[in-house]
């Protein structure tokens, strides 16, 4: 997929525009999550989220971008991205990554997060701590005077002190107009190296961290991505704008994990 190559700076009002898909996109999620248990089809996901995205006024990003049939890319355990919403019911000890974008005002906001079905093993609960932790830390880098390369250092760093494997196939991207823009954004790197970060730049920073070996292959769909081992893989995402100091973090986990506090609490 072409990124191209011209970085574009997003002004402030561009910026608050990005912040209103990208947190619409948060909500979509929580939407979402309300449903997570044994039993649904990702496919139901799916209408889930469509549904919630046009009641906002808003376009799903994923539908028909690039031929995607869906609103939602749903990659259940050894689906590392771009799984296609379906009607096998997940299981209990199943993890699904659910991956969502929304276009409004003419501006893009993707961002994912990845849920777990009912129990699952600690060793997979794990690998989904970690992968947050590294989705934080490469955050920590996307300031001003610091470049790309630190951000996938940091990443890295994190899931390979774990012993998992990080995926280099599929990288983050700037945002905005396009879904999809100019610098890549690898989850792996060296520090110092790679495009210098500048302030008002946005980024879609999305680990995708493998329990076991790093390599991925396609499945015969087109689309979905799983790990050649097929061991269980995650993934989380977060858009934010490069500034000095501290980035600014334009999506939101916040209403996600609301609803995921609360239905284990009555659980
Ligand atoms: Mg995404
Ligand atoms: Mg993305």
């Amino acid at each position: 997929m072409g990124f191209g190559r011209r970085v574009r700076i997003k002004t402030a009002e561009e910026v608050e525009l990005i912040r209103e898909s990208s947190l619409l996109v948060g909500k979509t999620l929580a939407a979402v999550a309300e449903h997570i248990q044994p039993g649904v089809t990702t496919l139901e996901l799916d209408a889930v989220a469509e549904a919630f995205i046009r009641d906002h006024g808003a376009e799903p990003g994923f539908k028909g971008y690039g031929g995607f049939p869906n609103s939602l890319c749903t990659s259940v355990n050894e689906a590392v991205v771009h799984g296609i919403p379906n009607n096998r019911p997940l299981e209990e000890g199943d993890v699904v990554s659910v991956d969502c974008g929304v276009l409004k005002n003419g501006f893009y906001g993707d961002s994912a997060y990845t849920f777990a079905v009912g129990d699952i093993s600690p060793e997979v609960q794990r690998l989904l701590d970690v992968t947050k932790e590294c989705l934080d830390l490469a955050i920590e880098q996307a300031v001003v005077g610091k470049r790309i390369g630190d951000i996938g250092w940091a990443c890295q760093t994190h899931a390979e002190r774990h012993g998992y494997g990080v995926v280099r196939e599929l990288v983050g991207h700037g945002l905005g107009k396009d879904l999809h823009e100019a610098p890549e954004v690898p989850n792996f790197g060296r520090r110092g190296n790679g495009p210098r970060l500048m302030e008002g730049m946005v980024l879609a920073i999305e680990p995708m961290i493998n329990l076991g070996r790093r390599e991925v292959q396609q499945e015969s769909d087109g689309w979905t991505i799983v790990t050649a081992d097929r061991k269980v893989s995650a993934h989380f995402e977060h858009d934010i704008v490069v500034r000095s100091g501290k980035a600014e973090v334009l999506s939101s986990f916040e209403a996600i994990e609301e609803v995921l506090n609360k239905r284990s609490v009555k659980s």
